[in-house]
């Protein structure tokens, strides 16, 4: 069967596609062709080679011989457009293992040839701050969160267990919690949840007041941030075993600009690492596990119906149906701009998790 991908822009959602590298050289590989249009044809191992072949179309494909700078290059349009007051949301999608955090984050312990699209966007913006000091002024803030199981964290609070309530009623809580330690996770997990505003009128038009903001002036700033971010991701994950896949990860970065005349802009970039799109087996895993990936599935196909709500420029986006698009209702819609990047494992046995994120990179365009 040839699935084909409409190949014009609808509207302002665009779709790339990056297959990481091979890394154990005894697999063999089901990536048969990488176009400089944006095409790309798979094989299916099951299949006889004559009907193996799918075809996929992409408004961009990076081969695994693409340097972080050579992703960057196609996304720096994008991105600088929040500099003219567009919102702009770009995410990474796929299987877990398949190349997001290195897309949006880089390695970890990267260098500086490593750094992935967040470090290269802000630096990007800082440049242009730069280039435009004697017309502009901007301020830069930015905010990280995580999004597990349909509840929002705060990346950056000083303290990342509790930000909701006050001191006392911490004690409380924590007292209770020790009292219950069977429970201690997930306890601290909910009282550490976000309350989402989805009121973009509100005077400082912020869908997350409660998470901490930071000013930024440097990419400096912005590194401490990321790796402050960065651990406290990983402190929570101790405890249930590699959460940091089973999470989206969301960068909030608000520009506000102000010309020499007065006039204002105001923007955001949303830079999110999704969770991974892997579906698990119903009858391998019970409990948490499966309430984890019930999650999972849920606010990822919410985010397939409201960007091809959008696409379709329907009247009803199902924003509500999930946390993950509720917090980006007011950066997704109207003028703003998206990107999906649909990350592939390149090997045999993923054959199948690249066909289903192939086909949901598909719907969305
Ligand atoms: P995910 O976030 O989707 O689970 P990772 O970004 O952690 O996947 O990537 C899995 C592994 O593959 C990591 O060790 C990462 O450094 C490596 N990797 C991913 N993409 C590339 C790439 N394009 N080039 C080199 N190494 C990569
Ligand atoms: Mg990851």
């Amino acid at each position: 069967k040839l699935y084909n991908m409409v190949q014009d822009l609808k509207g302002n959602i665009r779709v790339f596609c990056r297959v990481r590298p091979i890394f154990n050289s005894e697999m063999k590989g089901v990536i048969d062709y990488i176009g400089k249009d944006g095409s790309l044809f798979v094989l299916d191992p099951s299949k006889p080679q004559k009907d193996a072949r799918k075809t996929f179309q992409f408004n961009q494909v990076f081969a695994p011989t693409a340097t972080q700078d050579d992703v960057f290059r196609e996304t720096q349009p994008l991105i600088r457009s929040v500099m003219d007051g567009y919102n702009v949301c770009i995410f990474a999608y796929g299987q877990t293992g398949s190349g997001k955090t290195y897309t949006m984050s880089g390695p970890p312990g990267r260098s500086a040839t490593e750094m992935g699209i967040n470090y290269l966007a802000l630096n990007d913006l800082f440049l242009i701050c730069d280039k435009r000091k004697d017309m502009m002024t901007y301020e830069i803030y930015v905010q990280m969160v995580e999004i597990y199981n349909e509840q929002v964290r705060d990346l950056l609070a000083e303290n990342s267990s509790c930000t909701k309530y006050p001191f006392m009623l911490k004690l409380l809580i924590l007292w209770f919690v020790i009292y219950l330690t069977i429970n201690l996770v997930f306890i601290l997990d909910y009282i550490s949840t976000l309350d989402i505003r989805t009121c973009s009128s509100e005077d400082d038009g912020l869908s997350l007041p409660d998470a901490t903001m930071h000013s930024v002036n440097s990419t400096m700033d912005v590194l401490r941030l990321m790796e402050a971010g960065e651990v406290n991701r990983a402190v929570s994950s101790t405890s249930m075993n590699n959460r940091s896949s089973r999470s989206h990860s969301i960068f909030m970065v608000h520009v506000r600009g102000k010309d020499t005349s007065g006039g204002t802009i105001r923007s955001c970039l949303h830079l999110v690492d999704l969770a991974g799109s892997e579906r698990v087996d119903k009858s391998e895993v019970t409990g948490d596990r499966l309430k984890e990936a019930q999650y999972i599935n849920k606010s990822l196909s919410c985010l397939g119906d409201v960007i091809y709500a959008l696409a379709q420029k329907n009247s009803h986006i199902p924003y509500r149906n999930s946390k993950l698009t509720l917090l980006l209702q007011d950066a997704l819609g109207g003028q703003a701009k998206t990107l999906m990047f649909a990350h592939l494992s390149p090997e045999e046995d993923s054959f199948g998790e690249t066909v289903s994120t192939l086909k949901f990179a598909q719907r969305v365009s």
